[in-house]
């Protein structure tokens, strides 16, 4: 008996020659490590006429697979305890490496291939697992089906030279593999790396997994995740390439302006009255909303805070209307290539009331932004008489922004 087992449900039995005779699945088969069986549905026909498919209920283009030959076949096949059965679909889940390792400790794979417009939807009902090659429609499920056996044969004990070798290559980890050389040492005044000459194998190593990171970001960086991330190499590069990563960025700011006599209140670029005729202090027009907002917009970057780029000490910025400090503050997140996904602003503010002019401060923020007012939220709160923005000294804000990559 053999180590594993594939059965193979197909009406083309004859495109499994192509493994039968290559490398590994040929070194398999004579070595009786795997047996691989194939089972021609045409023999589980039904008539004289072996009759497999048939017309779709409801009408429509194409043929499609009846489910008593399916049915009949699958129920010939002797059954091993640790047994799958895996059904070829275009709607399946997308082979992954890590369904063949998974699988590769079961001791029988049943492979059930379509053909035309695909089988009767009552032909799932045998399948442990449906199975997709890739996002795009073959004529049959044969070369899936071959690649599941190719792919998994090869995982086997005793079918590769050197085990060592499934351990680094590629998908095996998240990571792509690193590049290989072989002789001679210099071709086409191409030269092999320095580093794999060496001789040191630390060295060595490090100069692997480096490229190996290096080639997945390059090539493949959706499947590096935020948590393998973590557990790349650490280097230069690598820092400065983790931009590319990141999908999401978040950011918080925070703003506290004195009240005072003599001077305006504005807080989302609306002019609000205080009960004691009492304004925000400060260079601009101290509009400790937008400034909160601002912050926290630069802080999702990591580009520091609002003084930094607008900084008190400039003529230029005196009485400055906060919103158009915005805009610009706006140009440059974008420019950067991130979105705004949505705000969220807490202003504690003893009196006057906020409330009622919430929504006149939403429709001049999405204005500034171009972002829907549905993203942005505006909510207030007094501190309770307690602390200086209880005691009227002051207003501050906190806001958090939430940055997505264009
Ligand atoms: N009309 C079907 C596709 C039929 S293609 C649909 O839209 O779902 C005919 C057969 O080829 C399928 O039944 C399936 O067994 C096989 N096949 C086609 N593309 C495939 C893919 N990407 N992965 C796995 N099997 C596929």
């Amino acid at each position: 008996m053999s180590n594993f087992n594939f059965d193979v449900i197909t009406l083309f039995p004859k495109a499994f020659e192509l493994i039968k005779n290559s490398g590994v699945i040929t070194r398999a088969l004579e070595k009786n490590l795997i047996d691989l069986n194939l089972h021609d549905l045409r023999e589980f026909g039904e008539g004289s006429y072996r009759q497999v498919d048939d017309k779709p209920y409801g009408g429509g283009a194409g043929m499609v697979l009846k489910p008593e030959p399916i049915f009949n076949a699958h129920e010939s096949i002797s059954k091993f305890p640790k047994s799958k059965t895996l059904l070829m679909t275009p709607q399946g889940k997308v082979l992954k490496q890590k369904d063949l390792v998974r699988w590769s400790t079961l001791d029988q794979i049943i492979i059930i291939c379509g053909q035309y417009e695909g089988f009767d939807e009552r032909v799932r009902s045998l399948a442990d697992e449906e199975i997709s090659l890739g996002d795009y429609v073959l004529s049959g499920g044969e070369i899936p089906a071959i690649s599941i056996i190719n792919g998994l044969t090869r995982l086997l004990p005793g079918t590769l030279g050197d085990p060592d070798s499934l351990v680094d290559e590629s998908h095996n980890s998240y990571l792509l593999e690193y590049p290989h050389y072989t002789r001679p040492l210099i071709f086409r005044e191409m030269k092999v790396p320095d580093v794999l000459v060496s001789g040191n194998h630390k060295e060595i190593k490090l100069w692997r997994n480096q490229k190996s990171f290096e080639r997945t970001l390059e090539r493949r960086n959706d499947l590096i995740s935020n948590e393998n991330y973590k557990k790349s190499p650490k280097s230069k590069r690598i820092n400065k390439e983790s931009n590319l990563l990141m999908e999401f960025r978040i950011g918080n700011g925070y703003d506290i302006h004195r009240l005072v006599e003599g001077r305006n209140l504005i807080i989302g670029g609306i002019t609000l009255q205080h009960p004691e005729n009492l304004g925000l202090d400060g260079h601009s027009d101290a509009d400790v909303l937008i400034h909160s907002i601002m912050d926290s917009l630069l802080g999702a970057i990591s580009l520091g805070d609002i003084g930094k780029f607008f900084p008190p000490t400039e003529e230029k910025w005196k009485n400055a209307d906060s919103l158009f400090l915005l805009s610009k503050v706006i140009e440059l997140i974008r420019k950067e290539g991130w979105e705004v996904n949505n705000i969220d602003s807490v202003i504690v503010a003893e009196r006057p009331k906020i409330k009622p002019h919430v929504e006149a401060m939403k429709k001049n923020i999405s204005e500034i932004l171009h972002i829907d007012e549905n993203l942005i939220g505006i909510k207030a709160t007094t501190n309770e008489q307690l602390g200086p923005e209880g005691r009227e000294e002051g207003i501050s804000c906190h806001s958090v922004a939430l940055l997505v990559k264009k």
